[in-house]
């Protein structure tokens, strides 16, 4: 399907004739007339009265005497009959159309109508035919006849054109244009989508609706049900007071999509009523978790949004007043790999696995949708609680369709080492940026495990995995220090033969083996290799996913930087491979107090203190790099509030991040006054004294943060511009920093 767009060179319509002028027809020639779109309206109906209301309410310009000489003397036919309707009427003016006329329709099936067309014109030199462009608006309502007639009855909402094989693009962009002038949005697909497309999302609700309220209309004293229904069943069977003879037509037209969904509906509300027959809670919870989490991200696309809200914002400008405090007691979002660990672990695990902490981040629910459509019973997310019925190894279920995993690099990667090993084939799919993603890197050393995998174009997504693959166990050498592809490897060696190990170059983050252990599945660590033995099950566990070390690091700098600081983060995760931060911190002096030690799924957590000191300049040594690498933008505000020269040497990863971090800071300082020296791998930053200004994120959510800390120690006001991204990474930052004592306000442009 594409949204078509409409040359210039269209030309305002001559004369545009309506055949039909009921509530569609003359809703349409009404809005024509309004807009401009046509010189001359002209209306034909089979009943005089239709035609002399609709001339008298200004619906059309001229009425025609009979069908024949409104298509006589048309550029462009409408018909807007019912769809049973158009063969007839077609039939009986098939000769009569202008040389280079067009026929469009309205009707609600597309196939029943291309059909009547050729039927009708197959006699006919196809120089003689008109050009035919079918249409459908997707808007309407309970009323018929011209005196329902609206000229907004299209606008905002969407136009399906259904152009044939032999296509004449001048004809569709007329078309489209004459709907465009109406409000619609115009889009096109073929003839067979739109008849499948159109009976699953109109016409089975429509029968289901006339068939629901003739059951309970019939069933004992209909008076008693309609007088005690609730909003819920007024709401779910307003479109059984449609017009019955339309919809007749529709379905009689329709049959062979209608009955496809039909029959797969029928099959799925009998399994509804086994379950609820057997008492059987699971199936119904499935059923209608699935259902409430398809509804809820349809109401959000039918409000505009994507997963988070903030998505949709422009400009989110953060204003920061200098100085400030940093004191008090708060715990920081959840961990974005453990919170999409945690779905995938317990999906997999036997028994139920209680998440709370868990981050409602765009990349997590795309995780958590996909293993609902693989068949996983998942409750909520609701204030960072899921409740995961774990259905085992070996339990997941083909998918209806691709797995659509957003943005996130991640989930793919960990996908394909999961669904390896499946007995079903996949999918896997993602948005615009996610589908430019390398995915060679794991699908090649999947196939050496005997995994059968098709990358798209170049390498990427979307990735076509075969089921029933044996697979096989392995010992992979990784060329490059990738979390991600080692925790693939890790994820498919469960449905392997044998053990499957993977060595590392450098340390990277091992949150997948820490929580293959919390779910009892033994992974074994011997130096840079890490290795699992296929066969084994998960155990269902209880997982309070640790706040994000990442998060908490913006107030570690804070209230290191701020004289009187005395702040509490609590539950923090400590992975070692993530806790750079808090050694790189304490070298330049800052005060760090680690209490309430323990493991959490794996995963060591802690609460953290830290008061104010004053920091000194250090070389940073290489080895907490790859420990901090995501904390340096926050720990450059560090530096610049220590005494003295502070090193960073060896993080060229830094400058191919989000934005080039290194450099982004720098501009940033020095729009602050403070100047810096980038070098090819890092940079020297002396302690100096903050300035107020004007920054830019450059839409880098750690960026955004790293100047609002910068805030508590400068002398004027900071005003960070492009701080949408804030959101999906750490969603309540604004009202922590608030908490806190800091002094920041949001504007959103
Ligand atoms: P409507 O208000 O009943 O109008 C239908 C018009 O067609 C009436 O003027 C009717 O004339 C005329 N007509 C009926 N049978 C005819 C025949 N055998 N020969 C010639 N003219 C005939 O219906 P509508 O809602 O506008 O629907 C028209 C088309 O729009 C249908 O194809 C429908 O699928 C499509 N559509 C409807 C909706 C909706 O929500 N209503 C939405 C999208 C598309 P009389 O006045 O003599 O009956």
């Amino acid at each position: 399907m594409s949204d078509s767009t409409i040359p210039a060179s269209v030309e305002i319509v001559d004369t545009v004739s309506v055949i039909g002028l009921g509530l569609i027809g003359g809703s349409f020639a009404k809005a024509l007339k309004e807009n401009g779109a046509a010189r001359r309206v002209v209306g034909f109906d089979r009943s005089p009265d239709e035609l002399t209301l609709g001339l008298s309410m200004g619906v059309i310009d001229d009425a025609a005497s009979s069908l024949k000489q409104a298509v006589e003397c048309a550029d462009v036919v409408v018909l807007a009959v019912p769809v049973r309707a158009v063969e007839a009427v077609l039939t009986d003016v098939k000769r009569c159309f202008k040389e280079n006329a067009i026929l469009t329709d309205v009707g609600s099936v597309k196939g029943s109508f291309v059909k009547a067309v050729e039927n009708v014109f197959a006699d006919i030199a196809p120089e003689d035919r008109p050009i035919i462009v079918p249409g459908h608006p997707i808007a309407g309502s309970e009323k018929s006849g011209v005196a329902a007639a609206n000229s907004s009855l299209f606008s905002n909402h969407k136009v399906i054109l259904t152009p044939l094989s032999e296509r004449n693009p001048q004809a569709v962009a007329q078309i489209s244009a004459m709907w465009s002038s109406c409000g619609a949005t115009v889009l096109e697909m073929g003839v067979d989508h739109h008849d499948d497309v159109l009976a699953a999302t109109s016409h089975l609700p429509h029968l289901i609706a006339f068939s629901l309220v003739d059951t309970l209309a019939g069933e004992g004293d209909s008076k008693e049900i309609f007088k005690y229904a609730a909003g819920g069943f007024r709401d779910f069977t307003r479109i059984a007071a449609s017009d019955p003879v339309m919809w007749s037509d529709i379905f009689l037209s329709n049959s062979a999509s209608t009955l496809k969904v039909l029959d797969h509906f029928a099959d799925d509300l009998a399994a509804l009523r086994d379950a609820i027959a057997n008492q059987d809670s699971k199936t119904l919870l499935g059923v209608f978790t699935r259902a409430k989490a398809a509804r809820d991200h349809f109401s959000r696309i039918l409000s505009g949004q994507a997963y988070t809200t903030i998505m949709n914002t422009k400009n989110v400008i953060f204003k920061m007043k200098p100085g400030g405090e940093v004191k008090g007691v708060i715990r920081v979002a959840g961990d974005k790999s453990m919170s999409h660990r945690s779905i995938m672990l317990g999906s997999l695990a036997d028994g139920v696995t209680e998440v709370e902490g868990f981050l409602e981040g765009e990349d997590s629910l795309a995780t958590l949708q996909a293993f609902r459509d693989m068949g996983v019973v998942i409750e909520g997310p609701d204030e960072g609680r899921v409740k995961i019925y774990g259905v085992g190894v070996n339990g997941l279920k083909q998918p209806p369709g691709p797995i659509y995993l957003g943005n996130s690099g991640t989930g793919m990667r960990l996908f394909a080492g999961l669904l390896a090993g499946q007995t079903f084939d996949t999918e896997l799919t993602g948005d615009a940026s996610l589908s430019t993603r390398p995915m060679e890197r794991v699908a090649a050393p999947l196939r050496l495990m005997g995994a059968v995998i098709e990358t798209g174009d170049q390498g990427r997504p979307p990735m076509k995995i075969k089921g029933s693959s044996p697979l096989k166990g392995m010992h992979y050498d990784m060329p490059m220090a990738s979390a991600q592809v080692k925790s693939c490897l890790l994820l498919a060696g469960i449905y392997a033969e044998g053990e499957t190990s993977v060595t590392e170059p450098a340390p990277t983050r091992d949150h997948t083996e820490r929580m293959l252990n919390g779910f009892g599945y033994p992974v074994r660590r011997e130096g840079a290799t890490a290795s699992l033995v296929g066969g084994g099950s998960l155990k269902a566990t209880k997982i309070d996913v640790p706040a994000d070390i990442s998060s908490a690091a913006f107030f570690m700098v804070a209230a290191s930087i701020t004289p009187g600081a005395h702040l509490t983060l609590k539950h923090v995760g400590m992975n070692p491979t993530r806790v750079g931060i808090i050694n790189i911190l304490r070298a330049m002096g800052g005060k760090i107090e680690v209490s309430n030690e323990s493991i959490v799924g794996g995963e060591p957590v802690a609460d953290l203190t830290v008061s104010y000191s004053p920091l000194k300049g250090i070389n940073i040594p290489e080895d907490q790099v790859p420990l901090a690498i995501d904390e340096f933008p926050v720990l450059f505000i560090a530096a610049v509030c220590a005494e003295g020269k502070t090193v960073l040497t060896g993080a060229e990863e830094l400058r191919v991040k989000e934005s080039d971090r290194i450099q982004v800071m720098a501009d940033g300082l020095k729009a602050l006054g403070v100047e810096t020296l980038v070098t090819p791998d890092g940079i020297e930053i002396e302690g100096s004294e903050i300035g107020g200004g004007s920054v830019y994120s450059h839409g880098d959510h750690r960026i955004a943060m790293s100047f609002a800390v910068a805030s508590l120690r400068a002398k004027g006001e900071i005003i960070i511009n492009d701080c949408a991204n804030v959101a999906t990474s750490f969603p309540n930052f604004e009202a922590l920093a608030k908490q806190v004592g800091m002094q920041i306000s949001v504007e959103h442009e």
